[in-house]
């Protein structure tokens, strides 16, 4: 599905939304009714977009691959965003309506709703969880927190929209008295439901059971990466392509619970597939002991990091630190011609650069050019600093770029490329965070 599509759909299923309270309404009296309708409004809209959002997090395969995981986590933190707003909104201006009209205090008509109605409370609890889940989720407390809590204490979102959707129907007055817009409602929430369980939990077992994917070897690259080495069957049902990433499950002891993304560091072959690790935290490092044979579940595979992308003749591949990975992958499955391909590898130093032998290997018999630049980052000799980089590649803007590295490399590579005027439609990212 292309990004336009998904927007466009998304802006047709908020127009609907918009028809289905214009249809239900009648000629609308006085400031109460102007607010209670706001309110209805605004809860209606964050009824469809909590669908939204779980649709993206799916990890439906046409989403992922139309979209990509950068822009897909995008949406989804807007999403998060727009929910609160608009469920914050919906609360507030319900209960100011309905003591407008019903010429009552804002705390007593809030006590009135609360123990009047038991599906009104279990949907505050359910605000209460959304607004605790987007406070979590806000970059400065985010940072603060691992990875396991912050994703785990995402689950309560599942719950949060549980607890919320009863009184929708309870109380909604575009629901009550109108059984084909329940009707609707309800398989739009059904869908949803149906294809996290498919995707996110059904999948992966089925796909584990079918590839029966082991650890095969573990072989070091540099100080603190290494390779780890799967093998498994009818790999090529996955349909893996270069630049893609899987999220992997090691079933040992300790290792079960989480599960991490990686890129495929080379095309998939055979019975083969390889990832390329840097140790960074608990996981990465402790995967550097994993036992030969351990089982894995992975899911996926997920990214538009792929060939597809490409619309120039040209193709810069631009890796900063470990982010080598997934362009490792393409640097030797990118169809192109001799003098088409370059690989600009940026690393802090030598030692902290992968792959050398192989790459060298891959330009040599593809015809494809490489530039190793090394050099702390925001140095002089920086080469994302200023116009090194068009100065590097004279013809910069006619090459599609796939730009992949650590979060203030990548920040750095997009300001030298809006630099060199390449066009944003040219730049193809992958971001290694969450
Ligand atoms: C699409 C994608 C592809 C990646 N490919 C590679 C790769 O090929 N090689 C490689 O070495 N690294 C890759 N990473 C990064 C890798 O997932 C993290 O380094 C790893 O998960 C760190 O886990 P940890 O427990 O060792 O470290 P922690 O100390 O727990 O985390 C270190 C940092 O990694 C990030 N992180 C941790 N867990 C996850 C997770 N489950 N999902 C997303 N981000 C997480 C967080 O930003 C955290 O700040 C990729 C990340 C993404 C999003």
């Amino acid at each position: 599905m292309r990004p336009s599509t998904a927007l466009l759909s998304i802006t047709a299923g908020g127009l609907g939304v918009l028809a289905l309270w214009w249809h239900d309404t009648p000629p609308i009296r006085g400031a109460g009714e102007w607010l209670t309708n706001a309110g209805r409004i605004t809860g209606l809209l964050a009824g469809y977009v909590v669908v939204i959002a779980l649709l993206l997090m799916a990890r439906i395969p046409a989403i992922e691959h139309g979209l990509g995981t950068v822009r897909l986590t995008r949406w989804h933190s807007m999403a998060g965003r727009y929910l609160v707003s608009l469920a914050v909104a919906h609360t507030l201006l319900i209960i100011w309506g309905y003591a407008l009209s019903a010429h009552q205090n804002l705390v007593g008509q809030t006590g009135i709703l609360l123990l009047s109605y038991p599906d009104v409370l279990m949907a505050t609890v359910a605000l209460g969880l959304f607004v605790g889940i987007a406070v979590i989720s806000a970059r400065a407390a985010r940072r603060r927190l691992r990875y396991e809590t912050w994703y785990h204490l995402h689950f309560y979102t599942y719950l949060a929209i549980a607890l919320s959707f009863a009184h929708q129907f309870a109380t909604g007055a575009d629901f009550m008295g109108n059984p084909p817009a329940r009707l609707l409602w309800s398989a739009l929430y059904i869908g949803a439901a149906a294809a996290v369980v498919w995707y996110r939990f059904a999948t992966p077992i089925r796909q584990m059971f079918r590839h029966r994917l082991r650890v095969a070897r573990v072989v070091d690259e540099a100080p603190g990466i290494f390779s780890v080495y799967l093998v498994g069957r009818h790999l090529h049902e996955l349909a893996a392509e270069p630049g893609q990433f899987f999220r992997w499950r090691f079933l040992s002891r300790g290792q079960w619970w989480q599960s991490h993304p990686y890129s495929l560091s080379a095309p998939p072959r055979g019975s083969l597939l390889r990832i390329t690790v840097k140790s960074l935290g608990d996981h990465s490092t402790s995967l550097r002991h994993i036992r030969l044979g351990t089982p894995v579940l992975a899911s996926g595979p997920f990214g538009a990091l792929t060939p597809a992308l490409r619309r120039a003749r040209k193709v810069l591949l631009l890796a900063g630190g470990i982010g080598i990975t997934p362009l490792r992958a393409l640097f030797e499955a990118m169809p192109a011609h001799p003098g088409e391909i370059t690989l600009v590898y940026r690393a802090s130093s030598p030692r902290e650069a992968v792959f050398k032998a192989e790459l060298d290997q891959i330009a040599r018999r593809r015809g494809a050019v490489i530039h190793y630049l090394f050099g702390p980052a925001g140095s002089p000799a920086d080469p994302l600093v200023g116009t090194r980089l068009a100065r590097l590649i004279p013809d910069l803007r006619s090459h599609d770029v796939y730009l992949c590295g650590p979060p203030g490399m990548v920040s750095a590579a997009l300001a030298a490329l809006r630099r060199a005027r390449v066009p944003r439609s040219r730049i193809h990212t992958e971001a290694f965070e969450f």
